[in-house]
């Protein structure tokens, strides 16, 4: 593997989360045989091990990753779980596609409560989600997401002028469309915590990039001082995962980047965000910035999109970042101007040109996926659960849906690839303006 993880920056999520330097499993050394081997314990991969487990309790299932659970992309969102379809054409894909994957995305969002109340997983808030817009040239935007929930019969509400500043706290926004079933989490307080429904018959493996890999049956995989041997190897590593030599263009990843305050005190809140609760808003604008108040009174910025071929970030890239985030917080919440950022970071998620995602079985006991499309907590959960669920042979109407909704169409290789992402990049940044 040329191109292995790294920690882009301080994770703000991880940092304050409980238990944030505990780890979670061993490194991986020695020869070891499992019947599946998991790589990548994000949202995906978990998911795929806890469901394999249910179906096959004597299974013996390995879960390994090149970080620390928390430290890859999972840990590093705006932990935001949507319900409602995010990229929503009906031009191209009618209403009934939108409804079944709001039934997917909603079966993600209570397995994920389940858990959460099962095993006390802190921060979870049923917040609801914000769509907002600043600028007027990008009201349209807003209209049409509106227009589209209401022909596909999703219940949602326009809040403008001074009851939307009285909700948020800021004056910024012109209007915004706010639906009731988004979630609201710290991502790496969310991933750890999934970490404890892993039953005996799970070994997580962290901190164990996988070097290389021999195709079989059964596959080798490598790691530095070990192998695992396994007859079947589910690849859930996000934009990683043309590493792995089974997955080509198909994929693109992009990365962004994040930052966090420290909690706000007594008397900001008392100031400016008297009787507000928390929220997140994403922006009507695709370039635009994400927004969080959150659960322990911090604000969360999330801008900056760019293709890095090596998959990693330079301290200049974080720097430049940082400053994005800087121009975009003080540009709401001009009051809060002395407040410095506590954490700021960077990760990758992998969008798929038709924003269908990667499930595929390409050879005999291999199984990818990827392109998660910026909503993989949602997305990767009921991916690696019905991957689980293919393997083993259980069959679904939702698992049809996931096969017949899963093909996307080809990118071209760099540099073609690097050169149309940057172009596109650009070209959105500067259509967004004030609401990046
Ligand atoms: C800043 C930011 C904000 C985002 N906001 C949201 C949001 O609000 N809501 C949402 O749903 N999504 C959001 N996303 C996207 C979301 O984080 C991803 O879609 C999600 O993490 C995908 O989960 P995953 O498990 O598939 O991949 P990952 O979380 O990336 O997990 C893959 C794992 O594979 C491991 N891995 C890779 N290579 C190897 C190797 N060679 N050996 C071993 N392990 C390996 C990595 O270390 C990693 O932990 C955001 C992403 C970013 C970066």
């Amino acid at each position: 593997m040329e191109k292995l993880p790294q920690i882009d920056g301080d994770i703000g999520w991880l940092e304050t989360s409980p238990d944030c330097a505990a780890r979670l499993g061993p490194r991986l050394k020695g020869s070891h045989e499992f019947d599946y081997a998991v790589i990548g314990a994000g949202f995906t991969g978990i998911s795929v091990a806890l469901r394999l487990a249910e179906i096959d309790p004597s299974a013996r299932i390995a879960l390994v990753d090149a970080l620390r659970v928390g430290e890859g992309a999972s840990g590093r969102n705006a932990g935001f779980l949507i319900d409602l379809p995010h990229n929503m054409d009906f031009a191209k894909t009618g209403v009934e596609h939108a409804r079944s994957l709001f039934r997917l995305n909603m079966f993600a969002i209570e397995r994920l409560r389940a858990f959460k109340e099962q095993y006390a997983i802190p921060s979870w808030t049923d917040a609801g989600k914000y769509m907002a817009a600043h600028e007027e040239s990008n009201l349209p935007g807003l209209n049409n997401f509106a227009g589209m929930l209401k022909q596909a019969g999703f219940e949602y509400e326009t809040v403008s002028g001074p009851d939307l500043a009285r909700r948020l706290g800021t004056n910024y926004y012109r209007s915004a469309v706010y639906t009731r079933g988004n979630v609201l989490v710290n991502p790496a307080a969310l991933v750890r915590g999934l970490i404890k429904a892993l039953p005996p018959s799970v070994s997580l493996f962290e901190n164990s990039p996988v070097q290389g890999i021999e195709y079989g049956p059964p596959h080798k995989l490598h790691f530095v001082g070990g192998t695992i041997t396994a007859r079947k190897v589910v690849q859930a590593t996000n934009s990683y995962s043309e590493q792995f030599g089974k997955l080509a263009c198909r994929i693109v990843p992009i990365f962004t980047y994040a930052s966090l305050t420290r909690p706000l005190n007594e008397e900001q809140l008392r100031r400016h965000f008297d009787g507000v609760r928390p929220w997140g808003v994403t922006s009507a604008h695709l370039a635009g910035t994400t927004v969080r108040f959150t659960h322990d009174n911090r604000i969360f910025i999330r801008n900056t999109y760019d293709y890095l071929p090596d998959l990693k970030s330079t301290g200049a890239d974080l720097e430049a970042a940082w400053r994005s985030h800087r121009s975009s917080f003080e540009a709401r919440f001009p009051f809060l101007k002395e407040m410095d950022f506590d954490y700021t970071w960077g990760g990758l998620f992998a969008i798929t040109k038709n924003h269908e995602p990667v499930f595929s079985n390409p050879d005999e006991g291999v199984y990818v996926l990827s392109g998660c499309n910026g909503v993989g907590v949602v997305k990767g959960t009921y991916l690696g659960y019905y991957m689980a669920d293919h393997i083993c042979g259980v069959e679904s109407e939702n698992l049809r849906f996931v096969l017949k909704s899963s093909h996307p169409t080809w990118i071209p290789p760099d540099p073609v690839r690097l050169v149309a992402a940057r172009a596109r990049i650009a070209w959105e940044a500067a259509h967004a303006k004030g609401d990046v």
